[in-house]
């Protein structure tokens, strides 16, 4: 069973994995049910593209689900792996970036969620690295976007790098808090 430390979690999973047709997004219907005692967030819809059935069903864990744009407490994904964080947070804020450079200062903030959410995201890489470790194991790649990414470039996934990265992007939301 899948298991989501939060909302933001469940949906950016559903958005990770894209119906067998391709399409990615759907248009989702939520509901709590219990499953052998457990409570589950069900997630329920059909492909916009191809009309297949698309369902989801997440156990939430025990822990206080964090405010957004933060995806989990201090502990890693079980879920979504290293490599697919720092790809969603690499569009998001290429994206966001675009975008700041064609927006005058009086209408920056309205890129502020767009660059909390790569932040964010790339706050969660930093929590696959091992206490004594510097880099993010190999092993904990687990999907083909994500070992992709590692093999493309293992320098990013390195401590240093990602508190780089997690320093830049927080620079770049100060630039748009103020
Ligand atoms: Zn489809």
């Amino acid at each position: 069973m899948l298991i989501a430390r939060s909302t933001q979690e469940a949906h950016l999973y559903m958005d990770l994995h894209a119906c067998a047709c391709g399409a990615e997004g759907f248009e989702r219907e939520h509901r709590l049910d219990e499953r052998d005692g457990v409570l589950v967030a069900v997630y329920e819809g059909v492909c916009p593209q191809c009309g297949r059935a698309r369902s989801f069903t997440f156990r939430l864990t025990d822990e206080l689900p964090p405010a957004p744009p933060a995806f989990g407490g201090p502990g890693p994904s079980r879920i979504i792996d290293p490599g697919e964080f720092l790809w969603v947070s690499d569009q998001v804020a290429t994206d966001t970036g675009l975008r700041l450079l064609h927006t005058p200062p009086a209408e920056r903030h309205e890129q502020r969620e767009g660059s909390a959410f790569a932040l964010a995201a790339v706050e969660e890489v930093l929590k696959f690295v091992p206490p004594g470790l510097d880099r993010v194991p190999g092993e904990l790649f687990t999907s083909e976007r994500g070992r992709e990414l590692f093999e493309k470039s293992p320098h990013r996934f390195e401590r240093a790098a990602l508190l780089e990265n997690i320093a830049r992007k927080r620079r770049i939301l100060d630039s748009i808090d103020t």
